[in-house]
């Protein structure tokens, strides 16, 4: 099946032709129409299997098709274990956002905290963000999260191994309301953390899994 029979917003499937992108791969293919139906979703499946795209594409279709719930909290946010993670993942939202009027910014360790406080008072609609570091600014009060629409956790289980529960945990209850939707990816399952921020993170959630991970 080709990515146009995703009943996607053309302006998306303009930048996944440009990316050369003729059919979604097997992730996608089940993970795209379940989000966008509305469904909370938990995939493990191995690196290299095109988790990326599967949360970008239904992500970017909801905020192009809902209108905000507030004006001043963020619409969504996708948290990565590593900078470098966050940073690649930054750089393949950078491409579906650049033909749309969604506004993104970065936010990772290492960098500048004032600097990146003036980016989130601008309010981008999508944040791509490293846990401690986003904490620091949720705590600051740069940046408000009680209307988020959409929470995406990339390699959950690397941020867990890396000790981000607790910020994973406050960062839940900062969004915590009926109408966001959640997603989870991770390498595998066989995880016992997983399994539990799991249960707390997501409701009645479609999963995906392919693969035997690693
Ligand atoms: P994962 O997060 O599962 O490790 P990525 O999202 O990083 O996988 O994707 C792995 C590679 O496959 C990337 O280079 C990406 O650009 C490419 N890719 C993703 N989706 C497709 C697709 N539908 N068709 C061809 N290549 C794709
Ligand atoms: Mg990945």
């Amino acid at each position: 099946m080709p990515f146009k029979d995703l009943s996607l917003d053309p302006r998306l499937l303009r930048s996944v032709q440009h990316l050369g992108f003729v059919k979604p791969t097997e992730i996608q293919l089940e993970a795209i129409p379940a989000v966008m139906v509305g469904r909370d979703l938990i995939v493990s499946s191995k690196t290299g299997s095109g988790k990326t795209l599967a949360y970008l594409l239904p992500m970017m279709q909801r905020l192009l098709k809902s209108r905000p719930l507030t004006k001043q909290d963020a619409r969504a946010l996708i948290l990565a274990p590593t900078r470098e993670l966050a940073k690649q993942v930054y750089a393949q939202l950078r491409l579906f956002v650049s033909n749309t009027p969604i506004t993104s910014a970065l936010i990772v360790g290492g960098e500048n905290f004032n600097d990146q406080d003036k980016i989130l008072k601008r309010k981008p609609d999508v944040i791509v963000a490293t846990p401690g570091r986003f904490v620091d600014h949720l705590e600051h009060k740069s940046v408000f999260i009680n209307g988020l629409e959409m929470l995406i956790l990339d390699e959950a289980d690397r941020m867990l191994d890396l000790g981000f529960l607790e910020q994973l945990t406050l960062i839940n209850k900062a969004a915590d309301h009926r109408l966001r939707q959640t997603l989870m990816f991770s390498a595998t399952l066989d995880h016992a953390q997983v399994n539990q921020l799991a249960l707390g993170l997501l409701k009645n959630p479609f999963r995906v899994a392919i693969g035997a991970g690693y």
